[in-house]
């Protein structure tokens, strides 16, 4: 995938992130016949990878990307307790490989007719007029009716329109060597990971091994220390050879539900703090969101008709709304209560039946 084609200055719809929102965003607006250019800062769709790669099995049945991403199936998941006890919950998913995974979306947007650019970075919007920015340094102008920010957790667009995240959760990743395979992914809850959890997630002979926390909440420094003692324990625990192949970090929203549609401009994904605000989990999220946000922007340019645009932040609302304020009150029980882990996990954690009760 190259991400040439020949520009047309006027675009009805531009969608900045090449991210799964944004690829679902286009691909989804482009199915309905309006013009689509999707923006990308990076060079290449997908890379870095910055996700521990699990995906809710379901999610392949909504997409028509093929399975070529697809790495190994997990049976569910096992949360493992600050005292050691385990639970294991049935939730069929699968690891795949994201650099792939977006690669197939883009080529899904592309398909249905969306232009993509790669290394072109939004800057700044007036009016209709979005400037945008080559790597190298060019500045160049397209025109856009609406403008859907896929751009991830520091949206810029969503500072366009003043809706931003403000929860954040900081994440660190190793990829390492298996000792065997595993069936199930694991969550190890843990009083020094602060606000947030371990994860061991499997992927044929290696696994991703990361661990997210709440910096705020303690000494920030402590990710670096805290990654390398959760190393340590699984390579004790014989999981494990800690000899990391590659590492990586990133950024995870959690954040309360929140304006998603101003003016002419929408937010998708990450950039909407679309995430599970207790999971951090955010790919389906981001392609329910992304889809949903393309067919109401195609379908406000197709009526002229802006105000259209609300029915994407009612429909998310329907969809999405329960689930994700539930996550978001555990998420400030949590951050009180950390010292008290023990006593409100069960409260706090998507695997146990207290976690749905009122
Ligand atoms: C360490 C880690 C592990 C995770 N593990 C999982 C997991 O296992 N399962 C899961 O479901 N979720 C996971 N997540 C969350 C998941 O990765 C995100 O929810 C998902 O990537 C959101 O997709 P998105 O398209 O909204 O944003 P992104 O994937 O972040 O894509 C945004 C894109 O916008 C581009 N961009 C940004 N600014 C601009 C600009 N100004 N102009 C042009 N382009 C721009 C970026 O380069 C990027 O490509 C994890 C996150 C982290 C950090």
């Amino acid at each position: 995938m190259t991400g040439a084609g020949v520009l047309k200055k006027k675009y009805d719809i531009v969608v900045v992130g090449a991210g799964p929102a944004g690829a679902s965003a286009a691909q989804s607006a482009a199915s309905l016949g309006v013009r689509v250019l999707i923006v990308e800062r990076k060079p290449l769709v997908g890379i870095p990878v910055r996700c521990a790669e699990y995906i809710p099995a379901p999610l392949l049945g909504e997409l028509n990307v093929g399975h070529r991403f697809v790495v190994q199936r997990v049976r569910g998941m096992k949360t493992i307790l600050p005292d050691g006890t385990e639970k294991t919950t049935l939730t069929p998913g699968l690891m795949i490989r994201r650099d792939l995974f977006d690669q197939a979306l883009c080529i899904s947007a592309q398909d249905a007719g969306a232009e993509l650019l790669l290394g072109t970075a939004a800057v700044s919007l007036e009016g209709q007029r979005l400037l945008l920015r080559r790597r190298g340094g060019d500045f160049f102008e397209v025109e856009a009716k609406v403008v859907i920010g896929a751009d991830g957790p520091h949206t810029r667009v969503g500072k366009w329109m003043e809706s931003v995240n403000t929860h954040l959760i900081a994440a660190v990743q190793a990829v390492v060597p298996l000792v065997h395979p595993l069936e199930h992914t694991e969550v190890y809850f843990d009083k020094d990971f602060c606000g947030g959890y371990g994860w061991l997630f499997p992927k044929g002979g290696e696994a991703n091994v990361g661990l997210g926390i709440r910096k705020d909440l303690c000494n920030p420094n402590i990710l670096r220390t805290a990654i390398g003692g959760f190393l340590e324990r699984l390579t004790r625990e014989g999981k494990i050879h800690n000899a990391p192949v590659s590492r990586t970090a990133g950024w995870v929203p959690s954040e309360p539900p929140r304006t998603v549609v101003k003016g002419r401009l929408l937010l998708a994904g990450d950039a909407a703090g679309q995430t599970h605000p207790i999971t951090g989990a955010g790919v389906f999220q981001a392609v329910v969101g992304g889809k949903m946000a393309g067919k109401w922007a195609a379908t406000a340019v197709r009526e002229n008709d802006l105000s259209l645009l609300a029915g994407y932040e009612e429909e998310w609302k329907d969809f999405f709304g329960e689930t994700h304020e539930r996550g978001f009150q555990r998420r400030l029980l949590l951050d009180k209560e950390w010292e008290r882990l023990d006593q409100v996990i069960k409260k706090c954690w998507v695997a146990f039946r207290e976690y749905y009760k009122d």
